[in-house]
C-alpha cells in the first residue's frame, strides 16, 4: 500500500469536509513533531503540527493542562483518525470487489478525522498570546468585517451567537466565501456537519466541551467571550490575502 503522497496532499486548495483549505497551510507537514502517541498517530499523510507558542502562553483563558490534553490528546487522535481512513480507503481500492461497500462509511470517518484535524490547526493559529483587539486598520479583515457584518462589535456577536447555538459539540467559524467574495460567520456540528463547500475558514473556535470544560464548566459562554481576548488577526489576514485571491 502507498500512500497519497505528501506533494499531492500539499499540492492546491482541496475541499474538505465542505470548506476549501490551504493545503501549504494546513501544517500538514510540519517538520517539528511532537512525541509520536501510541498507535502510530504519525504514519500517513497527516501529522499532529506544534502548537505555535507555549503552553501556558494563553493563560489564564486556557491553562497549561487544557492546552495539553486538547493538542496532545484530542487533536492528536483526529490525526491518527484520517491517517487511518485514508490507509483503509486505499485497501479498499486494492481488495475491490464487496469491500467497496464500504466506501461510505470510511468516508465518513474521513470527513469527521481530517476536518477536526484541520480546524484544531486553525483553532491554535486563531490564537497567540496578546491577540484580541482589532484587526489592524487598513487591513482586509478590517475593510471586510466592517462592510459585511457593520461593525467589529457585529461580528464577535455574530460569532458568539453561532458559538453558543452549536447543538452539542463544534465550531464558530468565520469564513470567506469566494462566489459572492464575502465573509460568513458558519457554524459546524461535530467538524463537518453544517459546511458549505467551497468557503475558506479563516477563524476557528473550538466549543467541544474538551475544549474549555476543565476550566469553564458548562459556562460556554464565558469561555467564549474571553475568545475574544487571544484571536490573532494577522492569522486572519493572511489566510484572507489568499483567499481574495480565488475570486
Ligand atoms: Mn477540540
Amino acid at each position: 500500500m502507498s500512500w497519497v503522497s505528501r506533494r499531492e496532499v500539499l499540492g492546491s486548495a482541496a475541499v474538505v469536509g465542505g470548506w476549501m483549505l490551504f493545503g501549504e497551510h494546513a501544517a500538514l507537514g510540519q517538520e517539528t513533531k511532537p512525541a509520536p502517541a501510541a498507535g502510530g498517530v504519525e504514519e500517513g499523510p497527516y501529522h499532529l503540527p506544534p502548537l505555535p507558542y507555549g503552553y501556558a502562553d494563553l493563560e489564564p483563558f486556557l491553562s497549561v493542562q487544557t492546552l495539553k490534553l486538547h493538542h496532545d490528546i484530542h487533536h492528536a487522535g483526529y490525526v491518527k483518525g484520517a491517517n487511518a481512513a485514508v490507509a483503509e480507503l486505499a485497501a479498499i481500492r486494492q481488495a475491490g470487489g464487496a469491500e467497496i461497500k464500504r466506501v461510505r462509511a470510511v468516508t465518513d470517518d474521513l470527513a469527521f478525522n481530517l476536518s477536526g484535524h484541520l480546524l484544531h490547526d486553525l483553532y491554535w493559529k486563531s490564537m497567540k498570546k496578546g491577540g484580541g483587539g482589532e484587526p489592524p486598520a487598513g487591513s482586509e479583515a478590517a475593510k471586510l468585517i466592517k462592510r459585511d457584518f457593520g461593525a467589529l462589535e457585529a461580528f464577535h456577536a455574530h460569532l458568539s451567537a453561532a458559538a453558543a447555538q452549536v447543538h452539542g459539540s463544534g465550531w464558530g467559524i468565520l469564513a470567506y466565501e469566494p462566489a459572492a467574495q464575502r465573509l460568513l460567520v458558519l457554524a459546524a456540528e461535530k467538524h463537518e456537519n453544517m459546511g458549505v463547500w467551497g468557503v475558506v475558514p479563516l477563524l476557528a473556535l473550538d466549543v467541544w466541551e474538551h475544549a474549555y470544560y476543565l476550566q469553564y464548566q458548562n459556562k460556554r459562554a464565558d469561555y467564549i467571550k474571553a475568545f475574544a481576548e487571544v484571536i490573532n488577526w494577522a492569522t486572519v489576514e493572511e489566510r484572507l490575502q489568499m483567499a481574495l485571491k480565488l475570486a
